[in-house]
């Protein structure tokens, strides 16, 4: 069963680095279809980690050690882990060649301390290391599988990538084969999961996961099912919660969904924002090529350059409010304009903590949609934080778009 992982390096315990190398090695076994059973973190102590390594190897199949394969002292993972197995370190000529040479490429001398990272044990072999100076070692043992990596996360995925995820699949050769993911936008987390409990009951045989976030809620599922029931599960998926998937493939994000389905239009895009300060925008250029389609972003904070950038007329101000669905379109409709584009999107709203009022409070956000066929609004209420309240408004602005462009409703019309 299990698969552990055994995080190194004072600077976790101390707050100075954030642990993320737990979190990339269990996405990554988790799209091969495996689980990580436990996570633990120690520092450069040698005691507690050679406590830690003791235990681990007393559960799992396949441990996996990250941090502490430096050339610096306090760097004693392999050191460690090679006492606790009684393999003894000699020195590697070829892999003491291949450190030399790497300082020689950029010009440097090696310094005699990084020696210690040719040091590799006896019963142990090296996994190359494509982009640093430390190797990584794997041993065998009594049916267990070792892996040491650098704590630093780019080598650690490459060499995960390379050399650790092929080998640990293979051990797991009866692993479900079946994945899908819905990205889902727009229904809370136990709306979502309300809404699937039929299908969550009728299939124990599937594992669901549900991970909410400010981009929505991924939900995913796993099995051994056949073919016939897979497909009937995944199409019970869609049928149900249809209108807020956006996409079937992880990673892939809104924006891009959004871009892609404008340029198979041939239409061009602008964004009006005040309260999202410019998230939407952001979100759009995160996506590579996005400039054949995006024109840019209005960023309209004050009143004043609502009606001096996109003609939005004082009089509406007065009468509605900045936060309100009239001025929603009126950004809309000028920023289409002003930009020449066929869509134009707008958000305004009241991000908090402050600037609430009993009629508006904290968390109403309005929305416009501006096509060539006309205009759309909608009205949320989200709730306190400030920052989920930014993220998640911009990402349910692109969703209006996504909705009026596969033909759903994308709010009221205006
Ligand atoms: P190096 O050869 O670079 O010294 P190393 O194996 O000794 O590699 P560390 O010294 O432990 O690795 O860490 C190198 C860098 O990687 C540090 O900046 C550290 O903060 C970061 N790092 C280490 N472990 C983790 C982790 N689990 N999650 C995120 N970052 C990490
Ligand atoms: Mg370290």
């Amino acid at each position: 069963v299990s698969i552990e992982v055994l995080a190194v390096g004072d600077e976790l315990l101390s707050g100075a680095t954030l642990e993320t190398n737990s979190n990339w090695i269990a996405r990554a076994l988790f799209e091969s279809g495996l689980d990580l059973g436990r996570v633990t973190i120690v520092g450069d102590d040698a005691a507690p980690l050679a406590d830690a390594v003791a235990a681990a190897l007393t559960r799992a199949r396949v441990l996996i050690v990250t941090g502490g394969l430096g050339p610096t002292l306090d760097d004693r993972t392999k050191e460690i882990v090679a006492a606790h197995l009684g393999d003894p370190l000699e020195l590697d000529a070829a892999t003491l060649e291949d450190i030399r040479d790497r300082f020689a490429r950029r010009g440097l001398v090696m310094s005699e301390v990084n020696t210690k990272q040719a040091l590799l044990p006896r019963g142990g072999t090296r996994i190359p290391n494509p982009i640093g100076s430390a190797p990584g070692v794997h041993w065998q043992r009594d049916g267990r599988e070792i892996f040491l990596l650098p704590g630093v996360p780019r080598e650690m995925q490459a060499m995960m990538q390379a050399t650790v995820l092929p080998r640990v699949a293979a051990l797991y050769p009866e692993v479900p084969p079946r994945r899908a993911i819905f990205r889902t936008v727009g229904l809370p987390e136990s709306e979502l999961a309300q809404r699937l409990l039929p299908l969550t009951n009728a299939n124990d045989a599937i594992g669901w996961a549900f991970y909410p976030g400010t981009d929505g809620v991924d939900v995913r599922l796993r099995s051994s099912l056949d073919a016939v029931a897979w497909d009937a599960v995944r199409d019970g998926v869609r049928s149900t919660a249809g209108a807020y998937i956006y996409s079937e493939t992880a990673g892939e994000t809104l924006a891009a969904v959004v871009l892609h389905a404008l340029r198979a239009r041939n239409w061009t895009f602008v964004t009006a924002e005040s309260c999202t300060g410019g998230f939407v925008s952001q979100r759009v250029t995160d996506v590579p090529g996005s400039s054949t389609v995006f024109r840019g972003g209005f960023v309209t904070y004050a009143n004043a350059a609502k009606v001096a950038w996109l003609g939005v007329s004082e009089e509406l101000l007065a009468a509605h409010g900045a936060v309100s669905a009239a001025v929603a379109v009126a950004m809309a409709r000028g920023a289409r304009a002003r930009a020449e584009s066929d869509v134009a999107i707008a958000v305004t709203g009241i991000a908090g903590p402050d600037g609430g009022t009993p009629e508006k409070p904290v968390g109403l956000i309005y929305f416009g949609l501006a096509t060539a066929a006309g205009c759309w609004t909608r009205r949320l209420q989200l709730g306190p934080d400030r920052d989920t309240n930014r993220r998640y408004s911009s990402q349910l602005a692109l969703d209006m778009v996504r909705r009026h462009l596969q033909g759903l409703p994308a709010g009221e019309p205006a």
